[in-house]
């Protein structure tokens, strides 16, 4: 018998709390995950004797760095970067870079921790991770993210790898951002390697990862309301967010013959009752991408619509579907009991862990479709594992054969889910089945490794 045999979950969870104080996203998305796996563990005493979910919920490592760069005015800035490198027992380390002020260790150690299960659940050969910084890039110019993105890779670069650790887009990071990334990347080290996923298609990008996230999530709803009899078309979706996730969820959606009635961003949402069609989308990612306005902004351009502002969620329009793609804690235990009341059927998570502890205990007791995001918005990391396989290959693949990878993968993530998930009785429970079989996977590999 080992010393921690008297630990329970509540035990474990306190125990997380202690080590980690002040990092109250990370101590959630461990809280989440440990409710099903110490209910799978159950007598399973190799995982108890390996300690294996307390190695996981414990960052291989965590790197800090300074950041100092000048903005236009010729002024010195000074921010911290971080790498959380979480578990690397399945693949070289693989995870976004989010640039946002709500940037903390904490926030990046949850990411971290929740895609080590996501990179898990694609089937493909990769570790968790996540990086960041608190810089705000909203109103810098285009020069002063430039020398933030070389300034940051200048630290960066030597913690990172195309077999050691392949960051990524997150919040805030897009192709532009990845493209100085990698300039900087390449200019230190004279490597041109497959470091940064979401590369410029010229320069050994993979077709449909800008799609892929926002794609991934409604494949992955649809095969939830099809395991049901069910379908997307005529249904009604309410979407937050209005990032790359966010349009290329509500463009599946629209392909697929649903109506998207929302769009949101950090000062409120649209409603548009006629619904958001392909033109409005390809207004949406001029606004976001090329004028980088703000989503008020399309009230003015389409008549009928009209905008909720002071920071108001798009939770309480009456929906069949809902899909939360702007960013964590966006939605909570009212607001999940409220999509309830007004009959939601399936939610699909674009963003990461969207939905609060509370609210995912609401969606599992009513027993809906619920779709946690280490599952549904997959997706777009598992793209980004097929952008590895060409660069390494130096290969670029057809759309259409990425198109069917990322709907097989997509496939394989629900069944994975079915599997572990299914309670009897026809309800699948999405969000143990996605912990259960991430955790397994990673468990098996780091059995095999020793301690
Ligand atoms: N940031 C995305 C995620 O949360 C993509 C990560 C990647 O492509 O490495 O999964």
């Amino acid at each position: 018998m080992g010393v921690h045999d008297h630990v329970d979950l509540n035990g474990f969870i306190e125990g997380v709390k202690r080590r980690n104080p002040g990092q109250p996203e990370f101590v959630q998305a461990v809280q989440e995950v440990a409710e099903d796996i110490f209910e799978f563990i159950g007598d399973k005493v190799k995982y108890h004797e390996a300690q294996i979910l307390r190695r996981i919920a414990e960052p291989d490592r965590v790197v800090s760095f300074r950041v100092c760069w000048e903005d236009d005015k010729g002024n010195i800035r000074v921010q911290r970067g971080w790498r959380v490198q979480n578990n690397n027992a399945i693949g070289p380390y693989k995870g976004g870079i989010r640039f946002h002020p709500s940037v903390t260790e904490s926030v990046l150690k949850f990411l971290a921790f929740e895609q080590t299960f996501k990179n898990a659940l694609t089937g493909l050969p990769m570790g968790g991770g996540k990086g960041g910084s608190n810089f705000n890039p909203k109103g810098k110019s285009v020069n002063e993210i430039m020398r933030f993105c070389q300034s940051f890779m200048t630290e960066l670069y030597r913690h990172i790898g195309a077999d050691v650790d392949v960051p990524a887009g997150d919040i805030g990071v897009g192709g532009r951002e990845i493209g100085f990334m990698f300039g900087q990347y390449k200019r230190i080290t004279n490597h041109f390697t497959g470091v940064l996923t979401g590369k410029g298609l010229e320069w050994g990008g993979s077709l449909i990862r800008t799609e892929a996230t926002g794609y991934g999530a409604v494949y992955f709803l649809q095969n939830m309301l099809t395991s049901k009899g069910m379908d997307i078309a005529g249904k009604t979706a309410v979407i937050s967010g209005s990032g790359n996730v966010a349009t290329h969820a509500a463009e599946k959606i629209v392909q697929l013959g649903g109506k998207v009635l929302t769009l949101s961003d950090s000062e409120g949402f649209i409603h548009d009752p006629d619904g958001i069609t392909q033109d409005k989308i390809n207004w949406v990612k001029d606004l976001k991408n090329v004028r980088r306005g703000r989503i008020s902004e399309y009230v003015k351009e389409f008549k009928g619509a009209s905008f909720h502002g002071g920071g108001a969620r798009p939770w309480g329009v009456a929906c069949d579907l809902a899909l939360p793609c702007a960013t964590q804690n966006e939605l909570n235990g009212e607001e999940a009991k409220t999509l309830l009341k007004n009959g939601c059927i399936g939610v699909a998570e674009g963003a990461n862990m969207p939905t609060d502890l509370d609210g995912v205990h609401i969606f599992k007791a009513a027993k809906i479709l619920y779709a946690p995001g280490k599952a549904s918005n997959a997706g777009g990391v598992a793209v980004s594992g097929l952008e590895m396989s060409q660069n390494s290959a130096r290969m670029s693949w057809k759309e259409e054969e990425l198109q069917e990878m990322l709907k097989d993968i997509m496939r394989g993530i629900h069944d994975r889910c079915l599997e572990y998930g299914g309670q009897g009785g026809g309800y699948t429970d999405y969000v143990k089945g996605a912990n259960i079989a991430g955790f397994k996977k990673v468990a098996d590999a780091m059995l095999a490794f020793g301690v």
